[in-house]
């Protein structure tokens, strides 16, 4: 089997990193020329190119480039696919990605990994960095069951749990664990730099441990990536959004009130609770 991958970043990067390990061909294509070599130098790919007819020979291609560009990559991929060939993406958010490639008569299966850092590009890509984790399929009305076989088989063969819903379905979940965490760790973070007494920000600085480096992990990661998070799954993130300002008013209520014993309810359902996201 030969796989393509079109965008050599963290994700592209680390999924070639594996299936190379597992002996499987890997074509990729990247934007820049510099990213090609990159690739080439860090084992991410047995060949590289900046043109997508270079993947005309792959029999199932990743599409790893930022979320405005899958769509638009898809497109301009179907020139150089035959009928077999089988197209999937790992962007983050899917039901706007699955509307645009359904209907284009390919084999498409939109995918999210759930599994990143906070870092971005090449560089940073790991292996191993699917093991563990959930692999999303989200196919669409028009994806064949083979096809949807043969990605699973793929997100399995990478040590990751593979789940299927539907397009609109994970967007909604993953605004919760996913989108609503990146802006309220981003928010953590903004509000910190806003005290306005410098030696108090400073201070705080130098205080910060292992408590702020958790929750500000995914709010000081790749700001593009959270653009167009908030862009593509707007809808449902501000839908999240604005259920996080109601809890954190009620949080507030309850202590400009003095309601220990309301605030101690809540906080004893939020660790009970947790465990039911991290198992
Ligand atoms: P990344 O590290 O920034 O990598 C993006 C790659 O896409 C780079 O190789 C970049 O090429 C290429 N690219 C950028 N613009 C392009 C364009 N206009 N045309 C063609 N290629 C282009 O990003 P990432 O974190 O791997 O994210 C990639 C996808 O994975 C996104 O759709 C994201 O939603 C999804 N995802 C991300 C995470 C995460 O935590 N990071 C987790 C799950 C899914 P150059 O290097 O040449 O600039």
């Amino acid at each position: 089997m030969k796989v393509g991958i079109v965008g050599l970043g963290l994700i592209g990067g680390s999924l070639g990193l594996d299936l190379r390990s597992q002996g499987i061909e890997v074509l990729g294509v990247a934007r820049r020329d510099r990213t090609c070599e990159l690739a080439r130098i860090r084992n991410v790919v047995d060949a590289a190119s900046t043109n997508l007819n270079f993947l005309s020979p792959a029999d199932i291609i990743f599409i790893c480039t930022p979320l405005t560009v899958i769509a638009p990559t898809v497109r301009q991929l179907l020139p150089y696919l035959n009928s077999e060939t089988i197209l999937t993406d790992v962007g983050s958010v899917k039901a706007s990605i699955v509307k645009s490639c359904e209907g284009l008569g390919v084999s498409f299966v939109g995918g999210h990994p759930m599994a990143g850092t906070e870092e971005r590009g090449v560089e940073a890509a790991r292996r191993g960095l699917f093991v563990g984790t959930p692999y999303v399929l989200t196919p669409g009305k028009t994806s064949p069951s083979e096809a949807v076989e043969q990605v699973a088989d793929i997100a399995r063969s990478l040590g990751a749990t593979v789940y299927t819903c539907s397009p609109t379905v994970h967007d909604r979940a993953v605004s919760l664990i996913s989108h609503l965490p990146l802006f309220a760790s981003a928010g953590l973070i903004e509000t910190c730099m806003g005290e306005a007494e410098p030696d108090i920000l400073t201070l705080a600085q130098q205080l910060a441990s292992s408590g702020f480096r958790d929750t500000s992990r995914v709010g000081g990661g790749n700001p593009e990536l959270g653009v167009e998070i908030a862009r593509h799954n707007r809808t449902q993130l501000l839908r999240s959004l604005y259920q996080y300002r109601q809890t954190l008013d009620r949080a507030i209520a309850q202590i400009e009130g003095e309601d220990w014993e309301s605030l101690e309810r809540a906080l004893s359902g939020d660790r009970a609770a947790r465990p039911l996201f991290l198992s």
